[in-house]
């Protein structure tokens, strides 16, 4: 079994307490924690725990690893290829032509391009929404990344609604809790203008079945309340409500488009809400009302959304465009602080994919998913805050070290598992059969 210690770091454990421990102590025994707390003088301590590895952090800060509560991982093959467009362009005569011509290969070169970008910028869980799960697992599998995958269900032509659904139960039977426990699966209706009321219902009674939760797309887009209101005379969050889904555990990406009686129910209903900042500011959706809805009570996480609209899956980003876009927009420097932005991508991100009793937090019994970062840098000096340093001066460059499920899978920036080169060749070389080799050829040898 691999036990590893980690001494001499400033802990930010993200508990119920908000404990911020210096120079402080990890032990991490198979893929959970055992002890967390100031460095023990006690050398028996160690010998008793027989770790097999010691890292002195030499100082660095030690924060849970990110939740990307919201990203469609392949989707880093289309990263660059269409930009600066209207949603619905970019979508029918970009994206989808190029998505018609997915395979399972480009899914699975693309997923591990992701991970290896997700891993080398501190996210340990991303919460994803595709199809050829089957590869996507397979590369998580191979990453040592953590993730929830739903098989995204669109409801408009019967017969591939019938198969999203086949294949959802297909995933849930071969990859839920496998990995050694590193990937876990949920429904994923796409949103509610591609699953009509009755797929919906359809999809409701096998999440029931199942137990498990969903993942949907809601209220992104200024268009799509308009439609709602003029098909069901409701927004689509009353829409859903009337439906029944928020009976299950939701957690809805963007949530951009609220009126008061929607952040209603989405606190009465314990709706998790993934905001995706720099999705929704490229595409021009607009700008959720994070504050209204940390208020009302909601939990608020960070997504990525795709690396096509956004265009990286670097969560120290979005922790920094969260805790900046709000003051902006409400002309309240007080919104959305440093600690809280930075919360939302731990121990919100869990919740927000209810993982809250295993992720999130550094605490004994939790699993051993956390980054080591280096604060000690020309950039960061001088050191007052480091929550203030993390969330608004620091680059993903500085996370050092990744620990997933107890392995280390990034020491000192190199990673462990998977080959770099290789996954850069092969997603360049599947992105360009995609997209028409409109990409520049000369790139790939
Ligand atoms: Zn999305």
């Amino acid at each position: 079994m691999n036990n590893i210690k980690i001494t001499n770091c400033r802990i930010f454990t993200f508990n119920e307490e908000n404990e911020i421990i210096d120079q402080g102590e990890i032990v991490i025994q198979g893929d959970s924690i055992s002890y967390i707390g100031k460095v023990r003088d006690n050398h028996d301590a160690a010998a008793r725990e027989s770790c097999t590895r010691v890292i002195d952090a030499g100082g660095q800060v030690c924060l849970p690893g990110f939740i990307n509560a919201h990203t469609h991982a392949p989707m880093t093959l289309f990263r660059g290829y269409a930009d600066d467009l209207p949603l619905m362009t970019w979508l029918e005569t970009k994206i989808w032509p190029a998505e018609e011509r997915l395979k399972g290969e480009d899914v699975y070169w693309g997923t591990l391009l992701s991970c290896l970008e997700m891993i080398k910028s501190g996210t340990t869980t991303f919460n994803d929404m595709y199809f050829f799960m089957e590869d996507m697992a397979k590369a998580v599998t191979e990453s040592g990344i953590r993730a929830v995958l739903s098989r995204g269900l669109i409801g408009l032509d019967e017969n591939k609604a019938a198969l999203g659904l086949e294949e959802t139960e297909e995933l849930i039977a071969r990859w839920h809790q496998s990995a050694g426990g590193r990937i876990r699966v949920m429904f994923g209706p796409h949103a509610p203008y591609t699953c009509q009321p009755d797929y919906l219902e359809k999809i409701m009674k096998k999440a029931d079945h199942y137990k498990l939760p969903l993942h949907i797309h809601l209220a992104e887009t200024r268009f799509e309340v308009e439609q709602s209101l003029e098909l069901y005379q409701m927004t689509p969050i009353e829409h859903m409500e009337s439906l029944g889904l928020f009976e299950y555990p939701v957690v809805a990406a963007h949530c951009v488009h609220l009126s008061p009686n929607d952040i209603e129910i989405l606190s009465r209903r314990n709706v998790a809400v993934a905001h995706n900042p720099g999705s929704n500011l490229k595409l021009a959706s607009g700008v959720a009302p994070v504050p209204r809805l940390l208020e009302a009570g909601v939990t608020v996480s960070l997504g990525t959304d795709s690396a096509a609209s956004n265009n990286n899956l670097d969560m120290l980003e979005e922790i920094r465009l969260a805790a900046l876009i709000h003051k902006g927009v409400s002309l309240d420097p007080t919104v959305v602080p440093a600690y809280k932005a930075l919360e939302m991508a731990c121990r919100e991100g869990a919740k927000s994919i209810f993982w809250e009793d295993e992720i999130g937090m550094l605490k004994p019994g939790y699993k051993g998913d956390l980054i080591l970062m280096n604060l000690h840098k020309p950039h960061l000096c001088p050191l007052h805050d480091p929550a203030a340093h993390i969330v608004y001066a620091a680059n993903s460059s500085d996370i050092e070290t990744v620990i997933i499920n107890g392995e280390i899978v990034m020491e000192n920036r190199e990673i462990k598992n998977m080959d770099e080169e290789k996954i850069m060749y092969h997603a360049q070389k599947q992105a360009l059969a995609l997209t028409g080799g409109i990409a520049d050829e000369g790139a790939v040898d």
